[in-house]
């Protein structure tokens, strides 16, 4: 053996052990994958009570946008049949463990965090999607994909990211980042209770395609439309229980 791929060895040996040692998290080799099965949504309202989260002149507190949009998309989702479970309601303060403990309560479930970001340079603007587990990349990546749908969106990407809500997740987790609080445009929107709605109908229509297949989430939309005595239920009538 030579000196190099004697060296090489014991790189690929210390990376192995190495890897033991730190032990691996649920994320890289316990995550369920309920992607296709789950029955119920743990939405996220980032921040909230005393975490501000963001706070720009623009866009407000980051606490206030992420509650708001959060419940718009759980109330879609329930629309959709789906169980929701919202880790705050209310303008309260509840630490990462407890985000973390509520979102591992719920078997068969994804989970779904809302945040706007914030950055110095108020040029920065745009959409950003967060994973951790591989089986949560096919939902961040459909979420990013509708919210490009909605007009002059910029896309930053579906990225990975350490976060300890995703880190920690049994079940397929992603992260949100709705657009900078600190860009004129983006933060203006984020106070528009109508742009929100926009938000939550294309991170919903994302969740809803995920589980149930394209095009679900528009066919009942246009049919909810139609008789206005319905409301506007978002399920076919296929999937609904009546
Ligand atoms: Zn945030």
């Amino acid at each position: 053996m030579s000196r190099l791929s004697f060296r090489l060895l014991l790189l690929v040996l210390s990376g192995f052990l190495g890897a033991c040692a730190t032990g691996r998290g649920p994320s890289e080799t316990g995550t369920k994958d309920t992607s296709k099965s789950f029955s119920t949504v743990v939405v996220d309202a980032g921040h909230g009570g005393k975490d501000n989260g963001a706070y720009r002149k623009f866009g407000g507190a980051e606490k206030i946008a992420t509650l708001d949009v959060a419940t718009r998309l759980a109330r879609k989702l329930r629309e959709s049949d789906l169980k929701i479970v919202m880790t705050r309601s209310t303008d309260i303060f509840i630490p990462l463990e407890q985000r973390v403990a509520i979102e591992n309560a719920q078997k068969n479930s994804i989970f779904v965090s809302i945040h706007f970001n914030d950055s110095r340079r108020r040029g920065i603007h745009g959409f950003e999607t967060y994973y951790h587990s591989a089986n949560s990349i096919d939902l961040a990546r459909r979420i990013q994909s509708k919210l490009m749908t909605i007009p002059h969106s910029a896309n930053r990407g579906v990225h990975s990211a350490n976060f300890r809500v995703l880190r920690l997740a049994k079940y397929p987790a992603v992260l949100v980042e709705c657009g900078f609080l600190s860009n004129r445009l983006e933060g203006g929107e984020a106070r528009d209770a109508e742009y929100r709605e926009t938000l939550a109908d294309r991170i919903a229509e994302a969740v809803v395609e995920h589980r149930y297949g394209a095009g679900v989430y528009h066919a009942a939309k246009s049919a909810a439309a139609q008789p206005p005595s319905e409301g506007p239920g978002l399920a076919p009538s296929s999937l609904k229980r009546d």
